[in-house]
């Protein structure tokens, strides 16, 4: 925590607003909406998952309809397409950003309509805080006149030519879960540049209510407001969010100075354009067994580090559903490494992290 949480808590019980509502909310809000940028609207919701439930929604999404969906991401990107009773479709990775191939996307898309399906949206994901092909992808999404639902989760912070991460999609989401860059502990936000599409969220987000002073409803809603207590959290998490960017980047600058002399080991670079948050400093090493070598050495030690996403086309739940591949994602997953990435780590962690992965590598 930076330091004013608690403050923010205090103020929503001295003033008695335990509620999905007020000034912490709103406030809240206010602040993520400056930090995007001007022109953003922001509505918090109680999770990233929420947020991108009522984004498809929004943006027309279905029973029986197609979502392309990036393949190489967290289970949550894809889940709300389930939910709505449409069909993910999924797209594997690039190497340059590891995120949505333009290429399979464009072939998705004309394989699709051809079949007599056009997508109706396209969820593309800026993994580990690495923006996507940002021109790529809208162009192409663009070209056949699908919407696009930028799944920001993990990029808060992060910068595509100076522009904000959350900002580019025709909807953004972004996820204050306890793992991510900044927490309210659960939370997420739905991020628009059109005021009526965040004023639609709010009403969907709190059980669809029509003006009325009784309790009338012409439409199905859902409760996904965000709390007044945990807003409080959210607008203390806000002062310090550069901060933790610069924590974030700072480990991400000690691993690669430290490893980046072996040749078993890279490390995903920032292409011209491009800040990535560094939300999860990775690895990739040049084999699956020297992955697994260096992941349970660390475990051996008390200290936990992760394989990358498995590949949802590779998940036993959506393994009836298509998928445009062309082995990246897969190759990261069986080679790759998430490494301690904790905005609190201090030089001895990260000394000890590099000193047991350098052990693996010369044993
Ligand atoms: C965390 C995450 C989500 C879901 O956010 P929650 O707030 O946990 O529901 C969605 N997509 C990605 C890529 C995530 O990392």
């Amino acid at each position: 925590m930076g330091g004013n949480e608690l403050n923010y808590i205090n103020q929503a019980f001295d003033t008695n607003w335990i509620a999905p509502l007020g000034p912490n909310v709103n406030e809240f809000e206010k602040a993520i909406s400056r930090y995007l940028g001007a022109g953003t609207h922001v509505a918090a919701l109680s999770s990233g998952t929420a947020a991108i439930h009522l984004g498809l929604l929004m943006l027309g999404v279905g029973k029986g309809d197609e979502v392309i969906c990036q393949s190489f991401t967290f289970s949550a990107s894809a889940n709300p397409i389930v939910y709505l009773g449409a069909k993910p479709v999924f797209i594997d990775s690039e190497e340059k950003t590891w995120n949505m191939s333009p290429t399979l996307l464009e072939e998705a898309i004309v394989n699709r309509i051809k079949h007599g399906i056009k997508p109706k949206a396209i969820l593309a994901v800026h993994l580990y805080g690495m923006p996507y092909n940002i021109q790529e992808i809208t162009n192409i999404a663009n070209k056949y006149d699908i919407p696009v639902l930028e799944d920001s989760a993990e990029a808060l912070g992060s910068e595509y030519y100076g522009i904000k991460c959350g900002t580019f999609g025709d909807i953004g989401i972004l996820s204050f879960n306890g793992n991510k860059i900044i927490t309210t502990s659960g939370g997420g936000a739905l991020v628009t540049n059109n005021k009526t599409i965040k004023e639609k969220a709010i009403f969907l987000s709190t059980q669809a209510r029509d003006e009325a002073p009784h309790y009338q409803h012409s439409h199905i809603g859902y409760n996904y407001r965000m709390s007044n207590v945990v807003a409080g959290i959210g607008r203390g998490q806000m002062e310090i969010l550069d901060d933790r960017v610069k924590a974030r980047r700072a480990n991400y600058n000690f691993y690669k100075k430290e490893l980046e002399g072996f040749d078993q080991i890279s490390f995903l670079e920032e292409p011209t354009g491009y800040f990535s948050n560094r939300w999860l400093t990775c690895i990739v090493t040049s084999s699956y067994e020297l992955r697994e070598k260096i992941r349970l050495t660390l475990h051996e030690e008390d200290i936990e580090s992760r394989p990358l996403w498995k590949p949802l086309h590779l998940q036993p739940v959506f393994s009836s559903c298509t998928a445009f591949t062309n082995g990246v994602s897969e190759k990261l997953f069986n080679t790759g490494l998430c490494l301690p990435s904790g905005s609190n780590l201090s030089e001895d962690d990260l000394k000890s992290v590099t000193h047991l992965i350098k052990k693996s590598l010369m044993s």
